[in-house]
């Protein structure tokens, strides 16, 4: 709390009390701190990876390989971290234009049949190089406003997280159907879950239950922050049921009118 303090004077110039302002910055400090915190994380998220390239950079130029699959194994490993740093960039521009656009997303009339088709082909797509069964229900002729776009991007990263935290011969499925006032989206998968502790947790930026993992499967972090944004930005709601070593659902309830 901040105090602003100031003498009360009588006509002639008599102290006769005194004002005390009481500022409430509590709030104010927290976002100064969540401020800070995001530099840092971006700054270290940045800098794991450009570390790993110049290393293996310079070893390569120093060394003088004989064999050859040795140096190429070290230039794969550039790339990847070159690909994570990419994806990183990408989710960091699109989190940042959320916040400033917001207001801007458009509000078209989305036909689910239509608008989710690519995703189911990209779904079943990845799925079969994982060993992942799919499965997808999508009640048909229903249809909602909002971006195309952006929920695709909601749908993509939902659906990614599921392939990437389910192990081969495991359940990934996607049902899309219309309830009351609502679209319900639901993406379900027979994966690793997450720790009760730690659901709160998720949709913060960067954080992740098992950083290692997150890293090995190439994710930023972001994932959910972004798709929590896109929901609010369509006054909808995400909830989260999941069960450690059996699976979880991530259900969005998108309001079918503006
Ligand atoms: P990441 O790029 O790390 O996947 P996200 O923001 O998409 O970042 O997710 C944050 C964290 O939530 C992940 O690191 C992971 O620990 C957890 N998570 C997200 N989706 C799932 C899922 N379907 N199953 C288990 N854990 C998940």
């Amino acid at each position: 709390i901040e105090i602003v303090g100031a003498p009360v004077l009588t006509e002639k110039n008599e102290q006769n009390g005194v004002v005390l302002v009481f500022h409430d910055i509590t709030e104010l400090k927290r976002v100064e701190e969540m401020r800070k915190d995001f530099v840092a994380n971006v700054s270290h998220e940045l800098k794991t990876p450009i570390t790993s390239i110049r290393g293996f950079a310079e070893t390569i130029l120093e060394d003088d390989f004989e064999d050859k699959a040795v140096a190429q194994q070290f230039v794969n490993i550039i790339l990847k971290e070159s690909t994570r740093l990419q994806a990183l960039i990408h989710d960091l521009l699109e989190l940042s234009k959320l916040e400033k656009e917001e207001m801007k997303l458009s509000q078209k009339r989305i036909d689910v049949d239509d608008w989710i088709s690519g995703i189911i082909t990209i779904a079943e797509q990845q799925a079969e190089q994982k060993s992942i069964h799919f499965e997808s229900s999508i009640e048909s002729g229903i249809s909602f406003y909002g971006d195309p776009d952006h929920m695709q991007q909601v749908l993509l990263n939902l659906m990614n997280n599921a392939m990437s935290y389910t192990k081969e011969n495991g359940e990934v499925s996607l049902s899309i159907r219309d309830e009351a006032n609502d679209i319900v989206i639901s993406v379900r998968d027979t994966g690793i879950g997450i720790p009760e502790e730690a659901v709160q947790r998720i949709f913060e930026r960067f954080y992740r239950v098992d950083r290692a993992r997150s890293r090995h499967t190439g994710g930023t972090g972001l994932g959910l922050a972004i798709v929590k944004h896109i929901v609010e930005a369509h006054n909808g709601r995400i909830h989260v049921e999941s069960t450690l070593n059996e699976g979880s659902t991530f259900i969005i309830y998108i309001p079918k009118k503006l």
